[in-house]
């Protein structure tokens, strides 16, 4: 079986989304990038021909927005659905001044975001051959640092999705989680917040790797699991070993 080659990705204005974007419209594949910040669309938009990708404007938290965003993508086979968009900024202050609407603002880009967008694909992803769904979550799903409740909740309830997805959407449909430890995002901003942050020796002793992770890291990591036939409802940490080394306050 051909591997359909389209691939749709949330969040793909900055970051791990622009990252997925981009390695997959190097090989060669149909990209569909969804983001609600226009202006780093503006500029993906000119980096890209037309025929080979389209950006479309997008708050894949809110129904009418996910709606209208397929609306405009027709009809053809979709073979990977790439439910990355989130805020990436996991603190929440304290509990007690933690208000409803922000914590929705951290549900609705994740978890809600990911349900609106599975199932606007649906019937795309049911007329491709190998159809994915691939969520990216965190290690914060499984560890977590103080004061980031509504994250940490958005994060663990994609790993349940995906597990529950992946037993009612198959055999068609497989559908995995990546979960990114720490992922340098700098380079991969919009020209105006782009940025080259250096990292301490000790940020880098963190990671068994060495390192710490680079958006290019989970483009990989999704392209792995694309072609990874006999894998479906799995989290896989891509996070330079991180959750497996053990920390102690100096
Ligand atoms: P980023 O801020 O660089 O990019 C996120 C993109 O998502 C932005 O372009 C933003 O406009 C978009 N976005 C946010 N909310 C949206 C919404 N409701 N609708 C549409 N677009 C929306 O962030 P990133 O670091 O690349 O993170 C991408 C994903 O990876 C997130 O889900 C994040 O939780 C996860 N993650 C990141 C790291 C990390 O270290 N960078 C680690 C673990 C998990």
């Amino acid at each position: 079986m051909e591997q359909t080659k389209s691939l749709i990705v949330t969040g793909a204005g900055a970051g791990i989304g622009r990252a997925v974007l981009m390695h997959f419209h190097g090989l060669g594949w149909r990209v569909i990038g969804l983001d609600r910040d226009a202006a780093a669309l503006d500029e993906l938009r000119a980096a890209l021909p037309d025929s080979t990708a389209s950006l479309i404007e997008c708050d894949v938290g809110r129904e009418s927005a996910v709606k209208e965003a397929f609306a405009q993508m027709g009809d053809q086979p979709l073979g990977v659905l790439v439910n990355n968009a989130g805020i990436a900024d996991p603190y929440c202050g304290p509990l007690e001044d933690l208000s409803l609407d922000d914590w929705h603002s951290w549900i609705d880009a994740s978890l809600t975001g990911a349900f609106l967008c599975t199932r606007a694909a649906l019937p795309l992803l049911r007329k491709a051959e190998q159809a994915n769904v691939i969520n990216i979550s965190s290690t914060r799903a499984i560890m977590s640092e103080p004061e980031t409740y509504a994250y940490s909740a958005a994060k663990g309830g994609l790993d349940a999705l995906t597990r529950a997805m992946a037993v009612s959407l198959g055999p068609d449909i497989r559908v995995n989680a990546v979960r990114p430890g720490w992922i340098e995002t700098g380079p991969w901003q919009k020209q105006a917040d782009r940025s080259n942050p250096e990292h301490r020796p000790r940020d880098r002793k963190q990671h068994p790797a060495g390192r710490v992770g680079r958006p290019e890291d989970i483009a990989d990591a999704v392209e792995w699991l694309v072609g990874a036939g006999f894998v479906t409802g799995q989290a896989i940490n891509v996070d330079g070993g991180m959750t497996v080394k053990m920390i102690y306050e100096d």
